[in-house]
């Protein structure tokens, strides 16, 4: 199998032109990514204007699977890894990434380009542990953000190490990052090559990483995973969402930690149930629902109160962001 920096190497072509000929060569030789890409050019999508920023909400039936998905450990349990190389579709092509991982098409698109980024082996999803390979996954696939939902956070294979991948333009978050710090973003630390700082009032709260350099996005990362599992002691890690781009030199990496995998709206029953599972694209400020009667009777009320069940409240976010900054003064 190709290696993706050979190939970037070998055609001097950019990571998004061949990963776009990678999802044309699926199409055409995987039926399921045939159709279910011939879908996505049908999806609807509406937009709720909140002060300074935007969520979308995208109708898209072919993800009822994913938001549905069942990931306790007995239903894990019982079922055959869908990750695991064994067990994958035999029209499934990948390219390499390293030794560790495979750029894979996802055939449950939501981006107009859609990758799973999958471990070789059957490992846990656990962020630390990736933590460096999502940020030099962010750094090869320039024009892509690269992102990790939590095994209790929206991954559908919780056993099975994973991060996907779209084109970055997709999610609002791309293009009021900069307006929302200027805006209500309150710094954390700001040094010579990093800056973080926490979002109070975005729906969700985020804490935001800008730097040139991994050795300290990995020592900021390690603060407020830290810290954050301190107060979350009873989980297997912090309950987060993590979206991570780069773009001339730079990452932007957003942490979004959470209290919840899934709002009541999810659990309610006739006219009450919103069927969402929120994931990094939700927290991007797209929201992904599978059922039209979802998608049309969303409102703006329910975006803030999903959201709100979803993140950790004001408290527990000034206690993390005050001990991070605390912290930080000496990375
Ligand atoms: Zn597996």
């Amino acid at each position: 199998m190709a290696q993706l920096l050979e190939l970037i190497a070998k055609t001097n072509q950019k990571a998004a032109q061949i990963l776009q000929e990678f999802t044309e060569f699926q199409i055409q030789s995987w039926p399921l990514a045939a159709a279910n890409f011939k879908s996505l050019e049908k999806v609807e999508e509406k937009s709720f204007q909140f002060e300074n920023f935007q969520i979308k909400v995208q109708f898209n039936p072919e993800r009822l699977l994913s938001t549905a998905s069942k990931t306790d450990q007995k239903s894990i349990a019982a079922r055959q890894c869908f990750l695991c190389n064994e067990n994958r579709p035999y029209e499934q092509d990948a390219i390499d990434f390293g030794d560790q991982f495979l750029i894979l098409v996802n055939p449950f698109p939501i981006f107009k380009t859609h990758f799973t980024v999958t471990s070789n082996t059957h490992v846990d999803q656990r962020f630390l542990p990736g933590a460096k390979a999502l940020l030099e996954l962010a750094e090869a696939l320039e024009g892509f953000t690269v992102f990790y939902n939590g095994p209790e956070c929206g991954a559908s294979a919780p056993d099975h190490l994973h991060f996907q991948a779209g084109e970055s333009s997709f999610m609002p978050i791309t293009e009021e990052f900069q307006r929302m710090k200027l805006n209500s973003g309150r710094p954390l630390f700001s040094g010579e090559n990093t800056q973080v700082w926490a979002f109070d009032n975005y729906l969700r709260k985020m804490i935001s990483v800008v730097t040139i350099s991994m050795f300290e996005a990995l020592e900021v990362i390690g603060v407020y995973y830290r810290h954050f599992q301190a107060m979350q002691p009873e989980k297997v890690e912090p309950m987060m969402n993590v979206l991570c781009s780069w773009t001339d030199g730079i990452w932007t990496i957003h942490l979004f930690p959470r209290k919840a995998h899934r709002p009541t709206q999810f659990f309610a029953e006739g006219a009450e149930q919103i069927l969402i599972s929120p994931g990094s694209v939700d927290f991007g400020g797209v929201f992904i629902t599978p059922r039209r009667e979802d998608f049309d009777k969303m409102t703006k009320e329910d975006i803030t109160d999903i959201l709100s069940q979803v993140s950790v409240n004001q408290d527990m976010f000034a206690d993390l962001t005050e001990k991070m900054k605390a912290d930080l003064k000496n990375i």
